[in-house]
C-alpha cells in the first residue's frame, strides 16, 4: 500500500509548491473513512483510492484532482457526506467528489438503455469539470488493472464497457498511454487467446529485431548529431490490441503489417522537427504517400507530430515520428497535459485550456445534449464519433450537421431533412460544385442543388453511410423500383398470352384478381416481373380452361448437392411443382412465391450485402454483391433483385470457402482445423490444391453463423504462426 509520505513525495516530485498538509489531510480522512473495508482481492479497499491517486500523479496533476482522486469513494461507501468534504477540504474538492458520487452510482448496469443515460451523466458531469473525467479515467484503469478478481460475468461486462467508452473517449481526450492500456486489458478479458497469440508474436518479433532496433536508433541519432540536432530515438512497438483491430479492419496477415515497429526523434523545438525531415530525406529514400505533417494540421485530439516512412538502414522501412518535447507529453496524455502547460512546468494548472481540440469536441459533445436527444440516440451518436471520428460540416445558413468519417453530400441532405436529400441532384462544397458522393471533410459548407420530382437512385443506399440516409433512400426508392418490375412484369405477361395465342387487356385481367389473391392489376403485374408470380397463372386466371404444356424443370432431387443443401440450410426448398413451405422459411425478405431458391457456390452468410438473380423458369439465387459471378448479369437489371437477410439471432450455419497458405509442417492443418472448431465453425470439406516443399495451400468449406463470426475465424486464423494467407473465396 502506498504510504503518506509516498504519496507526498510523488507529488512534489513535479509540483514543489503542492500543500502537503492538505494531501495528509485527505489520506488520514480516507483510511478511517473506508476502515477495514475490503476489496474483492481481499486487499483493503483503500488501497484503490490510493492507486487511483498514483495514477493521477503519473499524468502530474495539481492537488485537488489528487485529493478528489484519494476522496472519490468516500461519499458513496462509507458515512462521508459532501458538506463535511466541504468543510474540511474546500467546496472545489467537495464538487469534484460530488460529481464522481454521481458517477459511481451509475458504474456497471447492463441494459443498453442505462447504459446511454450514464454515458449522458458521465459528460454531464465532465461539463462541470473535465477533472472529473481524469479521476474517473484513472479510477476505471485501477478497477480494470484489478480485474481478475471479479466474477467471469461481471468481467465481461466492465471489460466490453471499457472498450466501447472509457478507451475511445481517452482517446478523443489524447490520452494515449491510458487509452493502450484500457484496450490491451480489455481485449486480455475478452478475447484471453487472440491477446496471448498476439502478444507472443509481438514478443517473437521484439527477440528477432533487438539488433537491428539498435543499429537503426544508433544510425539516426549519429545522422542526427552531425548536422548538429540533439535528438531522443527510441523504437516503439504497436500495442496488441490496436495491431489486432488492424489485422481485422484491413484483413491484414500478421505479416503484412508494415508498421508494427516504429521510430519516435523528441527534439526540443518545431524548427528542429522539420530539421529532422531534412536530414533524415536526404539521407534515406522516402516512401511516397506516407508522409504526415500534423504540427500545421493537428488532429482532432491535438495530436502533433510529423509521420514519415523512408528505406533506412539495411534497406529496412523504417517509420519515423518527429516531435517536440511538449508534443510528445499531449501525444501521451492529451487534455492532462494541456494543464500542465498553460502557466508553464512548475505550477500545474487546474483549468485546461479551452482552445484544445479536446476541450472544444468535449463542449460541442455536450452541448448536443441539451438539444435533447434521446440518450440511446445520443449514445449510438457519440459511439459512432467515438470510433470514427466525426467530420462537421457547415449548411450555408450555419448549422452544424455532425457526420461519421466518410459521409459524403447525400449523408448530408438527408441529415438537413429527408425532402432535401430525397430531392438532390448536386452538391456545392465549399462554394464550388462537388459530385454528391465526394467524402466531406471537416468544416466544409455544404449547399445542396435539388430538383424537384426526383427519385433518389438506389444505389445511393449502398454508399450512405447514415443510417437515416439509407432508411430514406430504401423508403423512396421502394415505389420506383415497384413500378419498374410492374413494367417488366407487363412485358412477361403479354409474352405469354401471345405463346398461348390469346390477347391480354387490363379489362380481362380485373375480374380475375381474386383468383390471384391480389389487389390491382399493378401488384400482379409487379408480382411477375418479381417473379414472386408465374405469368402462365395470370394466363389460367384469365382462362381457367387454358392448359400450359411447356413445364418448367423439377429440380432433379437426385442431385446430391440440392440434398446438401437442404441440410445444410435446414429448410425445404421449393420445387416450381411443389406448393409445401419453402422459400418463405429462408431466412431471406424479399423472396414469396413458386421460384425456388439457391445460393451460389461457396454460399452467403447472414451480414454480407446480397442480390438475388432470377432465372424465368428456374428459380433465384442469391450471391453476395461481391461475387465476381454477377457480372454476367450486368446487361440485366430486370433479373435482379433485392434481397435482404432476416435473421435475428442466428441459429442457423451456412456455408463459406476460405482458403488457407500455411507454412508446410506437420500440423498446420490441425491447427488450423481446431480453431475453426474452438470458434463454433464446422468444417465440411478440406482439400489440399497446392503443394510446394514449403508452403501448401488448403481449402477449407466451412459453416458459419454469420459473417461476423466468419471474419473472427479468419482473423484468428491469421494469426497463427504457420500461416501466410487466409482468405475467403466467393463464387
Ligand atoms: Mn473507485
Amino acid at each position: 500500500m502506498l504510504r503518506q509520505y509516498e504519496l507526498v513525495d510523488r507529488v512534489r516530485r513535479y509540483n514543489p509548491h503542492t500543500d502537503e498538509d492538505l494531501l495528509n489531510r485527505a489520506y488520514v480522512y480516507a483510511m478511517r473513512a473506508h476502515g477495514q473495508q475490503k476489496r474483492a482481492s481481499g486487499d483493503l479497499y483503500f488501497t484503490h483510492p490510493l492507486e487511483v491517486a498514483a495514477i493521477l500523479t503519473e499524468l502530474r496533476l495539481d492537488d485537488a484532482t489528487i485529493v478528489a482522486a484519494v476522496l472519490h469513494d468516500t461519499i458513496e461507501d462509507t458515512g462521508a457526506t459532501k458538506a463535511e468534504i466541504d468543510s474540511l477540504f474546500g467546496p472545489e474538492i467537495g464538487q469534484l467528489v460530488d460529481g464522481l458520487t454521481k458517477l459511481k452510482k451509475l458504474d456497471l448496469v447492463s441494459k443498453r438503455a442505462a447504459q446511454a443515460e450514464n454515458f449522458r451523466k458521465l459528460l454531464l458531469a465532465i461539463s462541470e469539470d473535465v477533472r472529473v473525467l481524469l479521476v474517473k479515467l484513472a479510477d476505471r484503469l485501477h478497477n480494470m488493472r484489478t480485474l481478475h478478481y471479479v466474477s467471469a460475468e461481471k468481467r465481461a461486462r466492465i471489460a466490453e464497457e471499457t472498450l466501447d467508452i472509457y478507451a475511445p473517449l481517452a482517446g478523443r481526450m489524447g490520452m494515449q498511454t491510458l487509452r493502450d492500456e484500457l484496450e490491451n486489458l480489455s481485449f486480455r478479458y475478452l478475447m484471453p487467446e487472440a491477446f496471448a497469440m498476439v502478444s507472443t508474436r509481438l514478443e517473437d518479433l521484439r527477440e528477432t529485431n533487438r539488433e537491428l532496433i539498435r543499429t537503426i536508433e544508433e544510425e539516426l541519432a549519429h545522422e542526427l548529431g552531425l548536422q548538429g540536432i540533439e535528438a531522443e530515438v527510441r523504437g516503439r512497438q504497436k500495442q496488441p490490441y490496436s495491431v489486432w483491430s488492424k489485422m481485422e479492419r484491413k484483413s491484414l496477415a500478421f505479416e503484412q503489417l508494415s508498421d508494427i515497429f516504429g521510430f519516435r526523434v523528441v527534439v526540443s523545438d518545431v524548427d528542429e522537427c522539420y530539421r529532422v525531415i531534412g536530414v533524415v530525406h536526404t539521407k534515406w529514400p522516402m516512401v511516397p504517400g506516407r508522409f504526415k505533417d500534423y504540427i500545421s494540421t493537428p488532429k482532432q485530439n491535438d495530436y502533433r507530430s510529423i509521420h514519415t516512412t523512408v528505406v533506412g538502414p539495411g534497406r529496412q522501412r523504417v517509420e519515423l515520428q518527429v516531435r517536440t518535447r511538449e508534443m510528445h507529453d499531449i501525444a501521451r496524455f492529451g487534455i492532462a497535459a494541456h494543464a500542465l502547460y498553460k502557466d508553464g512546468r512548475d505550477a500545474p494548472a487546474p483549468v485546461l485550456s479551452q482552445e484544445s481540440n479536446a476541450y472544444q469536441w468535449l463542449k460541442r459533445t455536450i452541448d448536443m445534449l441539451a438539444e435533447g436527444s434521446s440518450p440511446e440516440e445520443f449514445l449510438e451518436h457519440t459511439r459512432l464519433e467515438l470510433f470514427h471520428d466525426q467530420v462537421f460540416c457547415f449548411t450555408p445558413k450555419g448549422r452544424l450537421i455532425a457526420l461519421p468519417r466518410g459521409a459524403t453530400p447525400i449523408d448530408f441532405a438527408y441529415a438537413v431533412h429527408t425532402s432535401v436529400g430525397n430531392s438532390a441532384v448536386g452538391a456545392k462544397i465549399n462554394g464550388r460544385l462537388a459530385p454528391l458522393l465526394a467524402p466531406l471533410n471537416n468544416g466544409d459548407e455544404v449547399e445542396i442543388v435539388r430538383a424537384e420530382g426526383q427519385t433518389p437512385p438506389a444505389a445511393w443506399e449502398a454508399i450512405a453511410v447514415t443510417g437515416k440516409a439509407r432508411a430514406a433512400i430504401r423508403r423512396a426508392t421502394r415505389d420506383a423500383v415497384r413500378a419498374q418490375y410492374a413494367g417488366l412484369g407487363r412485358q412477361i405477361v403479354l409474352r405469354a398470352f401471345e405463346r398461348a395465342g390469346k390477347k391480354f387487356s387490363e379489362d380481362k385481367l380485373r375480374p380475375a384478381l381474386p383468383r390471384l389473391a391480389r389487389s390491382s392489376i399493378e401488384d400482379v403485374l409487379a408480382a411477375v416481373g418479381r417473379g414472386e408470380m408465374f405469368s402462365g397463372d395470370v394466363v389460367k386466371a384469365v382462362y381457367p380452361d387454358f392448359k400450359e404444356e411447356r413445364k418448367a424443370p423439377a429440380p432433379d432431387r437426385s442431385d446430391p448437392g440440392w440434398f446438401r443443401m437442404q441440410k445444410a440450410y435446414g429448410v425445404e426448398f421449393k420445387s416450381p411443382g411443389g406448393a409445401t413451405a419453402g422459400a418463405d422459411a429462408l431466412p431471406i425478405r424479399g423472396l414469396q412465391g413458386d421460384l425456388p431458391v439457391t445460393f451460389a457456390p461457396n454460399g452467403a452468410v447472414p451480414g454480407d450485402r446480397i442480390v438475388g438473380i432470377m432465372t424465368p423458369g428456374e428459380g433465384i439465387t442469391v450471391y453476395p454483391i461481391q461475387s465476381p459471378a454477377l457480372a454476367a448479369f450486368d446487361d440485366q437489371p430486370e433479373r435482379w433483385l433485392d434481397v435482404r437477410w432476416d435473421v435475428e439471432d442466428a441459429q442457423a450455419l451456412f456455408p463459406a470457402r476460405i482458403v488457407v497458405a500455411a507454412i508446410n509442417e506437420p500440423g498446420s492443418l490441425g491447427a488450423v482445423a481446431s480453431l475453426i472448431g474452438e470458434q463454433g465453425g464446422n468444417i465440411d470439406d478440406v482439400t489440399f490444391n497446392k503443394k510446394s516443399p514449403d508452403f501448401r495451400q488448403m481449402t477449407f468449406d466451412i459453416q458459419v453463423f454469420d459473417l461476423k463470426h466468419l471474419n473472427d475465424i479468419l482473423t484468428r486464423i491469421r494469426v497463427l504462426p504457420m500461416v501466410h494467407s487466409v482468405e475467403r473465396v466467393i463464387g
